[in-house]
C-alpha cells in the first residue's frame, strides 16, 4: 500500500461542541509543517447532508469551496489557512456521503450475496477514504466531526479505532479535545467532564495518547496531574489550550505546551525543531498594530460571524499586509432604506473607511445593498463587491449611471427590463445537468490596467466560483460607457469576472471567492490593496478633518 509510510493522528472532541477542535487540528498541522513534515489534514462530517452546500449559513455557518469545487466544511479554511496545502473534495465527507456510496455499490451489485452493515461496509467506506486521502504524505490528520458519545459519530469513531489497530499504534495516536469548566461558585476548575468523555472514548475501545485541555482559565499543574492519573495519559501529554487573543497564537501556545513535540515521539518521527517565526510575525502584527481601519461588512448573515469567516480572516489579513488592525462593522442591509439620504446611510454605515459587500443569495436586502454601493460610489469610499456584491455594484451602475430603470438581476426579477446578470444560455445547459452552480476555481484574465492588475501583478489569475448567476455581456459596453469596466474576463466563455469603476480611488467587484485563497502567512492581494484603500481613505477623511478644525 502507497501509504504504508503515513502516521495517523486521529482528533476526537469531547464534552460540549464548539471547542475549536479545527483549529486545534490545524494549528497542529502548522506545528508538524514547520518541523519539515509533509502533512495532509481532512474532517469526517457525522451529519446525513451529503455537503453543507445546501445549508442555511446560520445554522451551519461558511461553505467552504476547494478548487475542486467541493463545498466543504469551514474548517477546511482553517486548514488551509493554517497549512500550505490546497484542500480538495478528498479532505471533507460526510456520513451522507458514505452511506450514499455504500447504497449505490449496493444496488449496483457489489456486495451481491451480503448484509450490508455498518461494519463492515460502513466503516470500511469511511477507511478507504482517509487512506486516499493520505496518499504521500507523512502525517495524516484527521478530525472526527461531532462529540464523542453521539450517535451520530460512532461508525467514524469505529473506523478510526480500525485504522488505527491496522497500521500500528506506532503509526497512529489519538488526540482528544475537551473542556475544563470553572464553577465559579466554587471557585475551581472541573476535571470531571474529561473524565466521562475519556471513559465514553474508552467504552469504545479508544485510549487518548494526548489530551488537549480547552480552558478560559490556567490550568495548575494539579489539574493536569488529576487528568493524567484518571486517563490514562502521561502527565506531559496533558497540553492546555487556553483562550487566545488571536487564533493565529494557537501554533505558538500549543508548541510551548510541548503538543507538536510529544506528538512525533509518540509517533517516533525524527524532525527539527519548528521555526516559528512567521506565527510569531503574526500575532505581533495582530496585536500590537500601529493603525487600524473600519470596514462596513454590508450582507444578510451578520448575526452571524461563522457564516462569513473567510471573508472575516481575509480581512484581517489584508490588515497584516498593511500592518494594520481591521475593525469589522457588520451592518444588516435590511436596515438600509433604499431611499434613504446620503446622510442616513452614513449614518447607518457609522464611522468607516471603507465599504465590502459579501457573497449571498435570495432577495432580502438587495436593496439596501444597492443603496449602500451608490453611496460608496458617490462619496468616493473605497468598495469592494463579492460575488452578490459585485453584481449589486453591476446593478447599481446600470440604474443610476446608465439611466436603465429597472436593471436588475433575473434571480431577484424575473421579468426586469435590463437583466444586467442573469444566467446564460451555455450555464442553463450546465444548470439543467444537476449540476446547480458554478463551483470552484475558474482560470481569469486581467486586463493590463486597473487595480485588478495592480494588485495580483499577473495576467492569468485562479479564483474560486460559488454562483448561479453572471454578468449579462449585452450590457459589457453600456456599462463601460459610464465607467464601469470589465477588467477580468474567463475566456473560454467570455464570462465577466471583474469589474472596476474608473473614476474611484478603489471600485472593485469580482464575481469570485477571492476570500477563500487568503492565509495569514500569505495575505490575498485584493483584500491587501482593499485594506490599503482604507487605509488612505482614513487618512484623507483624517486630514480634512484637520484642515477644517484648523
Ligand atoms: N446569488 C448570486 C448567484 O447565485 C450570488 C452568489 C454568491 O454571492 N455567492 O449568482
Amino acid at each position: 500500500m502507497a501509504n504504508k509510510h503515513t502516521k495517523f493522528i486521529f482528533v476526537t472532541g469531547g464534552v460540549v461542541s464548539s471547542l475549536g477542535k479545527g483549529l486545534t487540528a490545524a494549528a497542529l498541522g502548522a506545528l508538524l509543517e514547520a518541523r519539515g513534515l509533509n502533512v495532509t489534514i481532512l474532517k469526517m462530517d457525522p451529519y446525513i447532508n451529503v455537503d453543507p452546500g445546501t445549508m442555511n449559513p446560520l445554522q451551519h455557518g461558511e461553505v467552504f469551496v476547494t478548487d475542486d469545487g467541493a463545498e466543504t466544511d469551514l474548517d477546511l479554511g482553517h486548514y488551509e489557512r493554517f497549512l500550505s496545502l490546497t484542500t480538495t473534495r478528498k479532505n471533507n465527507f460526510t456520513s451522507g456521503q458514505i452511506y450514499d456510496a455504500v447504497i449505490r455499490k449496493e444496488r449496483r451489485g457489489d456486495y451481491l450475496g451480503g448484509t450490508v452493515q455498518v461494519i463492515p461496509h460502513v466503516t470500511n467506506e469511511i477507511k478507504e477514504r482517509m487512506l486516499a486521502a493520505a496518499e504521500g504524505r507523512d502525517v495524516c490528520i484527521v478530525e472526527v466531526g461531532g462529540t464523542v458519545g453521539d450517535i451520530e459519530s460512532l461508525p467514524f469513531l469505529e473506523a478510526v479505532r480500525q485504522l488505527s489497530f491496522d497500521v500500528g499504534h506506532e503509526n497512529s495516536i489519538f488526540v482528544h479535545l475537551t473542556y475544563v469548566p470553572f464553577i465559579a461558585a466554587a471557585g475551581e476548575l472541573k476535571t470531571k467532564p474529561t473524565q466521562h468523555s475519556v471513559k465514553s472514548l474508552l467504552e469504545i475501545g479508544i485510549q487518548p495518547d494526548i489530551i488537549v485541555l480547552r480552558t478560559e482559565q490556567p490550568l495548575g499543574t494539579d489539574i493536569k496531574r488529576k487528568i493524567s492519573l484518571f486517563c490514562n495519559v502521561r502527565p506531559n501529554r496533558v497540553i492546555t489550550a487556553q483562550d487566545e487573543k488571536t487564533i493565529y497564537a494557537l501554533p505558538i501556545a500549543l508548541h510551548a505546551e510541548g503538543l507538536d513535540s510529544q506528538v512525533v515521539e509518540a509517533l517516533n518521527i525524527w524532525s527539527r525543531m519548528p521555526d516559528m517565526g512567521e506565527w510569531e510575525r503574526v500575532v505581533a502584527l495582530t496585536t500590537r498594530p500601529s493603525e487600524h481601519v473600519r470596514i462596513a461588512v454590508v450582507g444578510k448573515y451578520v448575526e452571524l460571524a461563522e457564516s462569513y469567516k473567510s471573508l472575516n480572516e481575509a480581512l484581517k489579513h489584508g490588515g497584516l499586509a498593511n500592518e494594520c488592525k481591521v475593525d469589522i462593522r457588520y451592518v444588516d442591509s435590511e436596515q438600509i432604506d433604499p431611499q434613504a439620504s446620503d446622510a442616513d446611510v452614513a449614518e447607518a454605515l457609522g464611522d468607516i473607511d471603507a465599504v465590502l459587500v459579501p457573497g449571498g443569495f435570495g432577495y432580502r436586502g438587495i436593496e439596501g445593498k444597492i443603496r449602500t454601493v451608490r453611496w460608496a460610489r458617490e462619496k468616493k469610499v473605497p468598495f469592494f463587491g463579492i460575488c452578490l456584491g459585485m453584481q449589486c455594484a453591476a446593478i447599481e451602475v446600470a440604474r443610476d449611471l446608465a439611466g436603465l430603470a429597472g436593471a436588475n438581476s433575473t434571480e431577484f426579477d424575473a421579468d426586469t427590463p435590463h437583466p444586467v446578470i442573469h444566467i446564460m444560455e451555455a450555464q442553463k445547459q450546465v444548470l439543467d445537468k444537476g449540476a446547480t452552480m458554478r463551483l470552484g476555481a475558474y482560470p481569469c484574465n486581467v486586463a493590463a490596467d486597473g487595480k485588478v492588475h495592480e494588485a495580483y501583478g499577473k495576467r492569468l489569475i485562479s479564483e474560486r466560483h460559488r454562483h448561479r448567476f453572471e454578468f449579462n455581456n449585452d450590457y459589457r459596453e453600456k456599462l463601460h460607457q459610464v465607467g464601469l469596466v470589465a477588467t477580468g474576463v474567463y475566456a473560454d466563455l467570455d464570462l465577466v469576472e471583474c469589474v472596476e469603476l474608473v473614476d474611484h480611488p478603489w471600485f472593485v467587484g469580482v464575481q469570485f471567492h477571492p476570500e477563500y485563497k487568503s492565509r495569514p502567512l500569505k495575505p490575498h492581494p485584493l483584500f491587501a490593496r482593499f485594506i490599503g484603500a482604507a487605509l488612505q481613505q482614513r487618512k484623507r477623511v483624517h486630514e480634512r478633518s484637520g484642515a477644517k478644525s484648523a
